[in-house]
């Protein structure tokens, strides 16, 4: 089956052609400046690489140059458009109506706008690229993949706050965690390298990149995350500051007379390795920096793996256990020294790591010696290729 993935943002879209059954990627791209002025670039197996301006006015438009670009007789991939047989969309948030992926109508849609209070930057672009998409493509099956669904399994210990109890029930404050479509795909592909069934094993997930989370995935469910309501709890991250104590807020905002959006502006932005090292978010800078004396370089690094280690320490304890370790996302899959460092110490739960076999980038490799209780492994992520798996499963399920 050939299902089109979408991860549409406010004024991007990104999208992959896959054929599930050989799991292979046919054609991939990415939309910029949607509703500005409009560029693309786009890249198929066998094919030259494209990459032009082209004024798309709104997503529908973007929608129309993904379509063009795919049927192109020098760089397209398939004949007719007919032969996409399904479209899988990235949603950020599903809030507590979703636990799993699931076909798009009309009661969706409205539980989808629901949601955008919880998250008003992501949801509606998610919400405006499943309307493109009907606009240009018609019937054609469409399902949503949420960010927030693999954590629907926390145990209510593990995501209710400390709040007054009716801001749970009356406006759904609750920890939802995200990055979900890559624990669980980094975890099941865990279990297939450890040889043991996901249902006896305790894993701890690591997805560091720009955006960074630790989930603890017990037999296979999620039951604790580092992620919180939004986004920004959790890990120090590239421009994000994680969980700070909240009294700080308004300690800076009176010291620098800003509003709450200003405030909320410097923890998303200004905040996580950048603001502590004044550099950069991108880790090969800081490691560049760092290997030249720059100290506050070496204390973002340092504060960065720390957090992550601690977070393996309570991911465990929250299991009551750990069979592996997972690391994934552009710092877990790349960055020999971050994961080294942020092993460092661990031995005493029986995490060891050696030292040639992490020498290793983007690959599935399990990185922990041969006698380490713990297996230590890296697993490249696939968010796109779980979007399509299951669009193509959900799809196949209306045809019986
Ligand atoms: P996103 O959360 O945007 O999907 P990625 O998972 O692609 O992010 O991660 C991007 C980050 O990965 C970059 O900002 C960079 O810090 C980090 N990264 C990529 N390659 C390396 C590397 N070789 N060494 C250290 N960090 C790396």
């Amino acid at each position: 089956m050939k299902v089109l993935v979408i991860n549409a943002g406010s004024s991007s879209l990104k999208y992959q052609l896959m054929e599930t059954d050989t799991k292979e990627l046919l054609a991939k791209g990415l939309c910029e400046r949607i509703g500005i002025d409009g560029s693309i670039k786009h890249s198929a197996s066998g094919k030259d690489d494209y990459k032009a301006d082209i004024t798309m006015p709104d997503h529908s438009a973007a929608i129309g140059t993904v379509l063009k670009m795919l049927v192109h007789p020098k760089y397209g991939v398939i004949k007719d458009t007919s032969e996409i047989n399904a479209v899988g969309h990235r949603v950020v948030h599903g809030a507590e109506f979703f636990a799993s992926s699931v076909l798009i109508d009309d009661a969706v849609m409205n539980a989808l706008k629901e949601c955008i209070p919880l998250a008003p930057l992501h949801n509606p672009a998610n919400i405006t690229g499943i309307n493109a998409c009907k606009a240009v493509m018609g019937d054609v099956p469409q399902v949503a993949v949420f960010d927030t669904a693999f954590h629907q399994t926390l145990p209510p210990k593990a995501f209710i706050y400390a709040l007054p109890y009716k801001y749970y029930t009356e406006d759904k404050i609750r920890r939802y965690g995200f990055h979900g479509t890559s624990h669980r795909y980094v975890s099941q592909r865990a279990a297939v390298l450890m040889g043991r069934p996901i249902e006896e094993l305790k894993l701890v997930t690591c997805h560091l990149g720009n955006g960074s989370s630790v989930s603890a995935i017990k037999y296979g469910k999620s039951v604790e995350t580092s992620m919180g309501f939004t986004p920004l709890d959790g890990l120090p991250m590239g421009t994000r500051s994680g969980s700070v104590d909240s009294g700080i807020l308004e300690y800076i905002m009176n010291l620098e007379h800003i509003d709450i959006h200003q405030m909320l502006n410097i923890l998303n932005k200004q905040s996580g390795v950048l603001g502590i090292s004044g550099i950069s978010s991108d880790f090969r800078d800081l490691d560049e920096a760092a290997a030249k004396g720059n100290a506050r370089a070496q204390l973002a690094i340092d504060v960065f793996c720390y957090k992550v280690t601690k977070r393996i320490g309570s991911a465990s304890a929250a299991m009551g256990g750990i069979d592996g370790v997972i690391f994934t996302a552009g710092v877990g899959e790349n960055s020999i020294d971050l994961r080294e460092k942020i092993l460092e110490g661990l031995e005493f739960m029986g995490l060891y790591l050696d030292k040639e076999k992490n020498k290793v980038r983007c690959k599935e490799t399990i990185i922990s010696t041969d006698d380490s209780p713990v297996k230590i492994m890296v697993i490249p992520t696939n968010e796109e290729l779980v979007i399509a798996m299951d669009t193509a499963e959900i799809v196949k399920g209306l045809k019986k």
